[in-house]
């Protein structure tokens, strides 16, 4: 019974979006590069041919304006690029177009220059990519790309959750649920679940020395708060954040650590599993759900930390989704999701995962495969506009974010990443014809394998690689780089 009338209130989750530019002077996308001759040659016959008339010359061939400064082409405005190659198509003599060798070297093998691109752009804007018709890349690929959502429009056109028409609910449960509810003599209830929603199945995983920068900590904690999701800080970071609220979850690794959390969370999380330590954090804090964090992979300490009564668990791979016996994250996420379901208990528990989770499209993918949220690591890094010193793959590589980091900003950035990932997530469930995110938790109908496909389609032919055609799933996921 709601006990306030706030809590009869119908309340529905938006994300309020902003325009928020980037502050960090990253090279542009595009190269331009003119043929000065050929131009000077090119524009006397345009003079010629138009009359004089300036507007109309110094617009074209480029309605975005890199040929329309001061001199024109003679000094064109590469930041105002945006790679459509119609002048290179117009004029191939005059003009050529290519990727900035500068840009390419933002992110790194597995955060690819194009991703970075898109989060920049999505935490920029709050928007949807669009890439527009006639996309002609590939279709499949290694890691994230060889799996495909099976998105039929026809299942319920109407349902479409961006633009309103019916709500679509991204709430998901973390905490721990009785696999069916026993009531005693009095009527009670034997085992409560123990419980609370998020409204998106989003997070921010503890980033590397935010510890040390005390604006990160600020940001993180006050976009999970403005979210309402949640936000891992070491205790260490705590005392960056003034008024920590059920957002915040402090990540203990000793009893000694309890000591810094000076406000009642409503989840811990344990950095390892450590029997005496999730004991201590719990008579400490009675009312606060633990979760634990393991590798991905390690069932041995997935079955004590269970044994043991922990229900919330926190899975985690390195940066670039790799287990520590070389396994991509989506293996480790099906292992996962099957062990509790094997043991029939997998509604009892939560799973959330990180590591190698990079694009929007990740994010469903994950949730078919088995979790039930994401907690983002390297994307919040890259949305504030780090950049990383090499290969960013353990906590230990370096990285850098712009200086000063403006803390309105940087909200504003997650903010409107979040806010794109689940519009894109929205695009994906109302293809899909579900309306609520917890309906798609390891629903592998949902989801095509190439690996599957292939072995369906040519696993006869001669030639075909021998067994069952392709290598199985999920065992087929690279051992080499994996890029998204
Ligand atoms: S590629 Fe497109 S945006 Fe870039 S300079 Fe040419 S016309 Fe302008």
């Amino acid at each position: 019974m709601p006990t306030s009338s706030a809590e009869t209130l119908y309340h529905r989750y938006h994300i309020e979006t902003r325009d928020a530019p980037d502050i960090a002077a990253w090279p542009p996308r595009f190269q331009v590069k003119v043929k000065k001759h050929r131009l000077a040659w090119l524009l006397l016959r345009e003079i010629f041919h138009h009359r004089g008339d300036k507007a109309l010359i110094t617009s074209r061939p480029c309605i975005y304006g890199v040929f329309s400064g001061p001199i024109g082409g003679f000094a064109p405005r590469p930041h105002l690029c945006v790679g459509c190659l119609r002048c290179t198509t117009q004029y191939p003599d005059v003009v050529q177009i290519a990727p900035h060798p500068e840009r390419q070297k933002l992110g790194d093998m597995y955060f690819t220059a194009k991703v970075v691109d898109t989060v920049a752009y999505e935490a920029r804007t709050g928007r949807v990519p669009v890439r527009g018709a006639g996309y002609r890349g590939k279709f499949g690929g290694p890691g994230w790309d060889g799996m495909w959502t099976d998105m039929s429009e026809i299942v319920r056109p109407t349902r479409d959750g961006i633009h309103g028409r019916e709500y679509i609910s991204t709430l998901v449960d973390i905490g721990a649920r009785p696999e069916y509810l026993a009531f005693g003599p009095d009527g009670e209830p034997v085992e409560a679940p123990r419980v609370f929603a998020i409204p998106l199945p989003l997070g921010f995983d503890q980033l590397p020395r935010v510890a040390e920068q005390p604006a990160l900590a600020r940001i993180v904690a006050r976009a999970a708060r403005e979210l309402d999701t949640l936000a891992l800080l070491p205790v260490d970071a705590l005392r960056q954040v003034s008024d920590p609220g059920p957002e915040v979850v402090p990540v203990l690794t000793a009893a000694a650590d309890l000591d810094a959390v000076a406000f009642p969370p409503r989840l811990v999380e344990l950095a390892r599993w450590d029997a005496a330590l999730a004991a201590a954090a719990q008579e400490r804090f009675p009312q606060a759900l633990l979760m634990v964090r393991l590798p991905f992979g390690d069932r041995a300490t997935l079955e004590a930390a269970y044994a043991a009564g922990l229900r919330v668990f926190h899975l985690s791979a390195d940066y670039h989704g790799r287990l520590p016996d070389g396994r991509f994250v989506m293996d480790g996420i099906r292992e996962a999701h099957t062990f509790f379901v094997q043991r029939g208990v997998r509604d009892a528990v939560t799973l959330l995962g990180s590591g190698g989770i990079i694009a929007a499209e990740h994010v469903p993918k994950a949730i078919i495969l088995g979790l039930d949220a994401v907690l983002l690591d390297t994307p919040v890094l890259v949305a504030l506009q780090a950049r990383f010193d090499g290969p960013f793959r353990t906590p230990t590589d370096g990285y850098r974010l712009p200086r000063p980091l403006p803390e309105d900003w940087g909200v504003q950035r997650l903010k409107n990443l979040a806010a794109s990932w689940r519009d894109q997530l929205l695009e994906v469930l109302g293809a899909m014809g579900l309306r609520d995110v917890r309906r798609l938790r390891g629903e592998m109908g949902r989801a095509m394998f190439q690996t599957d496909l292939e072995r369906e389609a040519f696993g006869d032919i001669e030639g075909f690689p021998a067994g069952d055609g392709a290598a199985p799933r999920p065992a087929a996921m690279p051992t080499a780089e994996v890029h998204p």
